[in-house]
């Protein structure tokens, strides 16, 4: 970490032209840690663009720095530009290239140096030259607070920065239940809030800032839509585009509706499908030690963590329910032998 944090500060004393860049459909972690590094690296006076391969949840756009964001899929062409001209690229919390999609050919023929800021498990370390990457750390965002601490460049923390990096905590830690939320994450959260981080208020416009729609979509999801396997400790919830049409779906609307599952007693592995933009995409959760990065990489062409992956399937929601539900037969011992 020490070694390559001077190297990078190194890299930063001159001017550059920098872009960071962070994995399709930006949560709270992605957005938090690529707001906060560009938020410290303009201090400097770089030049510095944040650029998503698409777009995100609204209960994101009240972040500090969110006007200035570039979307790839609706400004190819300056996003382009600004890559092919880049020094350096920062890479946000994404361990393979293929995560930011249509916007990946772009960076990798880039000949900026880049650097890769990632906490998911078995990072491809081709994709960077410069490489900070913690399986065991909760978010990027506390491996970014980590890289500053590193760099020597705590006092660089402003509000904005605290806001952000707060953010990216909260999000993946599930507001600091997980089991990835250690000593060292309060540690920093503490610091965070000391310089400026209104957690309160931040956790209001994260969580208790849902349209209506959103609030009955759950409603709808729990009371109608709810597949429970008690006899292998699992759930499914399923949504059609036409479904989400009805409620008048926006980004980010379906985003913890599976946590629901989860949270009914015995259940242990979740499962939330839903089509949109014309695919099949698959959020899974589990608790204890059933491994859904491994059923998202295995069935569904994704990944993730140990307890929180996703993917993708080929096929309709029905059919990607009958899939579902043989996994969960094929499973059924790993599901009924957890120390839950
Ligand atoms: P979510 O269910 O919130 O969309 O994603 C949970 C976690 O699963 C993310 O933090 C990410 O690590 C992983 N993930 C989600 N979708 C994909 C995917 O399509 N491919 C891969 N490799 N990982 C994914
Ligand atoms: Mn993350």
């Amino acid at each position: 970490m020490r070694e390559n944090a001077l190297k990078l500060k190194n890299m930063l004393t001159t001017p550059k032209q920098i872009v960071i860049t962070t994995h399709r459909g930006p949560d709270g972690d992605a957005m938090g840690s690529s707001l906060a590094m560009m938020h410290l690296l303009k201090q400097f006076g770089h030049h510095v663009y944040l650029i998503t391969p698409n777009s995100y949840a609204e209960f994101l756009h009240w972040m500090p720095g969110n006007d200035d964001v570039i979307i790839f899929d609706e400004n190819k062409k300056e996003a382009q530009e600004i890559t092919a001209n880049a020094d350096l690229i920062f890479l946000m919390d994404f361990s393979h290239i293929s995560r930011i999609a249509d916007y990946s050919a772009t960076v990798s023929d880039s000949s900026a140096t880049k650097v890769l800021i990632d906490h998911h498990q078995n990072p491809d370390t081709s994709i960077a030259e410069i490489i900070f990457s913690d399986t065991e750390a909760c978010s990027t965002a506390q491996l970014v607070y980590e890289v500053i601490e590193a760099m020597d460049f705590t006092n660089h923390i402003t509000k904005a920065i605290a806001e952000c990096l707060y953010v990216g905590i909260m999000t993946d830690t599930g507001s600091f239940k997980y089991s990835c939320t250690t000593a060292k994450t309060h540690h920093i959260i503490a610091e965070l809030i000391a310089a400026g981080a209104e957690n309160a208020k931040i956790h209001d416009l994260v969580y208790d800032n849902s349209s209506a729609n959103r609030m009955k979509l759950l409603g709808y999801c729990l009371n109608e839509k709810l597949l429970l396997y008690p006899e292998n400790n699992s759930a499914i919830i399923s949504l059609t585009a036409e479904e989400l049409e009805q409620f008048n779906f926006k980004k980010g609307d379906t985003e913890g509706i599976v946590n629901y599952a989860l949270a009914i007693k015995g259940i242990i592995f979740a499962t939330f499908i839903a089509e949109k933009d014309g695919m099949v995409k698959l959020s899974l959760r589990s608790k204890g030690d059933f491994k859904v990065n491994e059923i998202a990489s295995k069935y569904f062409k994704g990944g993730g963590h140990m307890n929180a992956a996703g993917g993708i399937s080929e096929v309709s929601v029905d059919e990607t329910i009958i899939v579902t539900e043989n996994i969960i037969k094929k499973y059924k011992n790993d599901l009924n032998n957890q120390n839950n």
